[in-house]
């Protein structure tokens, strides 16, 4: 057989700082939000292992954060959609930035390139100043060249050798 065109890859960042009441703690939201990814349509390829790492903005909790690859011919509303979707399932209340949340997905990069438009911008705005996703991206994606600025995931992440420290005001408005 001819082989097909491959699908669309699309780097998506969970992340949880809360528990869920029938899935458990943080980590355990995300393995169950790993699983509840994979569907018709859209195909697991890989995930970094899952990092604790330190809470942005107002909220205290520590967050459980990971990285999943998956292939899809979604768009990337469509993606947006379905994980709106997922965190809803999963409970997450809406008009809550940076708050306590159980499930967070959002899309850091599409094998597409860029997408800008209200309400949704790929790659993620933040990708290159976070290492609570650069790290876990590069475990998976090293070689990923971020679209806008031409560097692979892993000299993005050697930029940030060690978490920068949150300023919470900063962050909060
Ligand atoms: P941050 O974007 O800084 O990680 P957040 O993930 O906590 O913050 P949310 O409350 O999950 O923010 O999302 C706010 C809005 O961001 C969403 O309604 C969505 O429309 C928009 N958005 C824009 N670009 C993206 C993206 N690449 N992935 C997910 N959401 C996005
Ligand atoms: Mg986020
Ligand atoms: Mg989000």
């Amino acid at each position: 057989m001819i082989s097909a065109t491959p699908l669309p890859l699309y780097a998506i960042g969970l992340g949880s700082n809360r528990r869920h009441v029938r899935h458990g703690d943080p980590r355990q939201v995300l393995l169950a939000a790993l699983a509840a990814l994979e569907s018709d349509d859209i195909e697991p390829v890989d995930a970094s292992p899952i990092i604790a790492s330190e809470p942005l903005g107002p909220s205290r909790r520590q967050y459980a954060n990971a990285v999943a690859l998956v292939a899809s011919p979604l768009s990337p509303p469509d993606m947006l959609d379905r994980l709106q979707g997922i965190e809803a399932d999963f409970g997450r209340r809406t008009g809550q930035r940076w708050s306590a949340r159980t499930l967070d997905l959002d899309i850091l990069l599409w094998s597409g390139g860029a997408w800008s438009e209200a309400g949704l911008t790929i790659p993620h705005p933040a990708l290159a100043d976070r290492a609570f996703v650069l790290g876990p991206l590069r475990a998976i994606a090293p070689d990923w060249r971020h679209p806008l600025t031409a560097r692979t995931i892993r000299q993005l992440a050697a930029r940030l050798v060690r978490p920068k420290p949150v300023d919470r005001n900063a962050e909060a408005h």
